[in-house]
């Protein structure tokens, strides 16, 4: 069964939450032997590969680089992209004792120049009803690890916080949401961070904070 998308939406707009100038330290960090040319042309070719559209759940077959992905994404997707590297989202998943099959939701962050996909997807495991969180570099695995993410799910007291590495979108969305690398939340647990509880449950409400951060030993 292909995820739908219909029971979930974000209900407030992303925000910038600590505003500074972002500095576009965007060196590569590609080695290079100058007496050795092959994993020169080895890293070329990578780079050249194009990569599979994000939006995976909808067995999207475009393919391309991130920048002709990221005009697919907004026009064709209708994915809407967010500036900064702080964000808030709440989302709000209408009816969530009826899951029957996954349902997610895809925004883009704009930061550092770069674009990630932020995933929020409500699942089976085996026949627990779950909730996933994560974030993915728009790029290759070796500019990816040069990133670190937070994610942090708050309401009535409560906090959990996830500190994660981004996975590069050469993985499908699938595949990091099955290694289960990212902010995990049964459906029993996250009622307790539901900001709506008088609703008698028909809506799950959850705020989730993050931020992305480059790793200056890159
Ligand atoms: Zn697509």
């Amino acid at each position: 069964m292909e995820p739908q998308i219909n029971d979930l939406q974000i209900d407030s707009r992303l925000h910038e939450l600590h505003f500074t100038v972002c500095t576009k330290h965007m060196s590569s960090t590609i080695y290079q032997c100058p007496n050795d040319h092959t994993e020169e042309v080895n890293i070329e070719s990578q780079e050249k590969k194009p990569f599979n559209c994000p939006y995976s759940g909808s067995k999207c077959g475009v393919t391309g680089d991130t920048q002709w992905l990221l005009v697919h994404l907004r026009n064709d997707h209708h994915v809407e992209m967010h500036d900064g590297r702080s964000f808030s989202h709440r989302y709000v998943h209408h009816n969530p004792k009826h899951l029957h099959h996954p349902t997610w939701m895809l925004t883009l962050l704009d930061c550092f120049g770069r674009q990630f996909c932020l995933y929020f997807e409500a699942f089976h495991l085996r026949k627990t009803p779950m909730y996933i969180a994560f974030i993915q570099f728009m790029g290759d695995e070796e500019e990816a690890m040069s990133f670190s993410y937070t994610l942090e799910v708050s309401g009535n007291g409560r906090k959990l916080t996830w500190q994660g590495v981004p996975r590069s979108i050469r993985d499908s969305h699938k595949t990091v949401r099955d290694s289960q690398d990212g902010l995990i939340l049964t459906r029993k647990s996250a009622l307790f961070f539901s900001t709506d509880n008088n609703n008698s449950n028909k809506e799950l409400k959850l705020k989730i904070s993050g931020r992305v951060w480059r790793d200056q030993t890159h």
